[in-house]
């Protein structure tokens, strides 16, 4: 109980819940879980292209020939690729940037030769519009056109809790910035 409770999103209820399936009703299921659980700690790393998660060096969408390469979609989290791969409403590939610190300005710029629009997908708030900025500021001179999503992405919230309807109008109705 305690080791689930320790899980983002996971209360006390909830682990009482799940510890009490997997030590009592479903052994079996535990021990699946404690099996992917490890397989994932051992075999996930970021992909050395996108940043996104990878059991390879390059992940699935960077190693997919038929994706769009000249649109490049930045994201915050590699969790947020999940959300709009799910939207099904883009094709092109992504950029983790989680914190400006952490940013290779060089590596970033290799990875948009080629990319006509590049695609901020952050939550609307301050901090990100800062990110923005700064990314773009980062990528002055090189010819790309700079849109993020629109609307139906409230203020202060994450992208993996947006539903995949708001999420899909926001990336078809973003905007020049
Ligand atoms: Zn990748």
């Amino acid at each position: 109980m305690e080791a689930f409770n320790t899980l983002p999103g996971i209360g006390k209820k909830t682990a009482v819940r799940l510890a009490y399936h997997i030590a009592v009703e479903d052994g079996f299921c535990g021990v699946k879980l404690a099996q992917a659980i490890e397989d994932a700690v051992e075999t996930v790393r970021k992909c050395l292209n996108c940043h996104n998660m990878s059991e390879d060096e390059l992940c699935g969408i960077c190693a997919d020939e038929s994706r769009d390469k000249s649109k490049l979609c930045i994201v915050q989290s590699a969790k947020d690729i999940l959300s709009i791969e799910e939207s099904g409403e883009f094709a092109g590939i992504y950029y983790v940037v989680s914190r400006l610190e952490d940013m290779d300005e060089l590596h970033l710029r290799h990875v948009i030769e080629g990319v006509f629009e590049v695609i901020f997908a952050f939550p609307p708030s301050i901090a990100t519009d800062t990110m923005i900025l700064y990314i773009e500021d980062k990528l002055e001179g090189s010819e790309v056109i700079f849109t993020k999503i629109a609307q139906g992405v409230p203020t202060g919230v994450e992208l993996e809790n947006i539903d995949i309807m708001s999420l899909s109008r926001a990336l078809e109705a973003r905007v020049r910035i």
